[in-house]
C-alpha cells in the first residue's frame, strides 16, 4: 500500500505518461534521492507497476496507467488517501481494534473521524478528492436505475456532488439538492457547471439535525456504512421525516454476501478502524430500513456497489 501511495504522491505515472524516464529524470523531477528511487522502482516493477525497458528507462504498464491523474478511473486520489497518515496510522493499529472493538482512529487522533476532518483541511482535501474520484462506477449507478421518474432528488452526505452531477446530467428534467457538511459542500465545483447549476441547490448542514424536506427521492451513497446502527437510524429517520409519502429512498452501498468478496470485506476493516461503521448484509439493511419506517423494495446488484431501494411505510 505504501509503495502505491508513494508512487501516487510523486505522480510517477504522470511523469512517465509523457515518455519513458530514467531514474535520474524521475529523481530530479520529484526532488528525491536517486539510489533510493532506483530501489523503489525495482519494488514497483516487481508488482507490475511500471516496467524497465532495454535502455534502463521506465515505461507505463496497464497497472501504473491507472495511477495517472487524468485516467478516467484514476485510483490516484484513493491511493493518496489510503496511505495518508490519517488512514494508514489507524490501519496500523488494527490489532487494537480487533481486541477492543473500538475504532483506533479515535485513540490515535482524539476525535471521531468526521469531526477530525472538519478541523483539518489538508486531510479533508485528501479525503474529499478520494470521494470525488470515480472508482465506484458512477456511470454504472446512473445507468442501473431510472432516475427520470423523480422530480427532486436530495443527495444526503453527497460529498462534493460528483454523483449528483452525473445523475442530473443524465436526467435533464430532474432537480437536485446536495446536502453535506458546510466545509465539504463549499468545494462542490462539479455542480457549478452551467448545464446543471440551474437545477441544483447546495445546502450545507448536519444530517443528524435534519435533511432538506419535501423531495420525492433521497439517495445516500457510502454514508450509512460510516455509522453504527444507532447513528445510521438517526440519519434514516431524518430522511423518513423529510421524504414525500410516495417517495423513494436509495442507499448505494456494498452489500456483504456469504462469499465475502475481498473488496467489501477489506473496506469493512477500514470502517472498523476509522469509524463506528460497518458494511452490512441485505438482511441487516432490511432491518435498519424497517426500524426507520421504510420497506425494502429491491436490491439492484451492481459491480462493486448495490442500489437498495426503499419506500416509506
Ligand atoms: N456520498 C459521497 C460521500 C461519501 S463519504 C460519495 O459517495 O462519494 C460520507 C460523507 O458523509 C462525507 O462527504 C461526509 O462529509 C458526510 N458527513 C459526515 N458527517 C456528516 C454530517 N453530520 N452531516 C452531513 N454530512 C456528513
Amino acid at each position: 500500500m505504501q509503495a502505491i501511495h508513494v508512487a501516487a504522491k510523486f505522480a510517477l505515472a504522470d511523469l512517465v505518461a509523457g515518455g519513458p524516464k530514467s531514474i535520474e529524470e524521475l529523481a530530479d523531477a520529484t526532488h528525491t534521492h536517486g539510489p533510493s528511487m532506483a530501489r523503489f522502482l525495482r519494488a514497483l516493477t516487481s508488482l507490475g507497476i511500471f516496467v524497465e525497458d532495454t535502455t534502463g528507462r521506465y515505461r507505463q504498464t496497464a497497472l501504473s496507467d491507472t495511477l495517472r491523474s487524468d485516467h478516467p478511473e484514476s485510483i490516484r486520489p484513493s491511493a493518496i488517501m489510503l496511505g495518508a497518515h490519517f488512514v494508514w496510522g489507524p490501519s496500523g493499529a488494527l490489532e487494537e481494534t480487533v481486541r477492543n472493538g473500538q475504532p483506533s482512529f479515535e485513540r490515535v487522533y482524539g476525535a471521531p473521524f468526521f469531526e477530525y476532518l472538519a478541523g483539518h483541511s489538508d486531510d479533508a482535501a485528501v479525503f474529499n478528492a478520494a470521494m470525488s474520484s470515480s472508482p465506484d462506477h458512477l456511470a454504472a449507478i446512473v445507468g442501473a436505475f431510472d432516475f427520470s421518474r423523480f422530480q427532486r432528488i436530495v443527495d444526503v452526505g453527497g460529498g462534493q456532488g460528483l454523483l449528483l452531477a452525473r445523475v442530473l446530467s443524465a436526467n435533464p428534467r430532474l432537480r437536485g439538492v446536495l446536502h453535506d457538511l458546510p466545509s465539504v459542500v463549499a468545494g462542490a465545483s462539479a455542480l457549478r457547471h452551467v448545464a446543471i447549476s440551474q437545477r441544483c441547490e447546495i445546502i450545507g448542514g448536519d444530517f443528524f439535525e435534519g435533511v432538506p424536506t419535501g423531495a420525492d427521492a433521497y439517495m445516500l451513497k457510502g454514508v450509512i456504512h460510516d455509522w453504527n446502527d444507532e447513528a445510521a437510524l438517526k440519519i434514516l429517520k431524518n430522511c423518513r421525516r423529510a421524504i414525500r409519502p410516495d417517495g423513494t429512498l436509495l442507499l448505494i452501498e456494498a452489500v456483504v454476501t456469504p462469499s465475502a468478496d475481498p473488496r467489501t470485506a477489506l473496506m469493512d476493516m477500514l470502517m472498523m478502524v476509522l469509524t463506528s461503521g460497518r458494511e452490512r448484509t441485505e438482511s441487516e439493511f432490511r432491518s435498519l430500513l424497517r426500524e426507520a419506517g421504510f420497506s425494502m423494495v429491491q436490491v439492484i446488484r451492481n459491480a462493486g456497489v448495490s442500489i437498495i431501494e426503499g419506500r416509506p411505510v
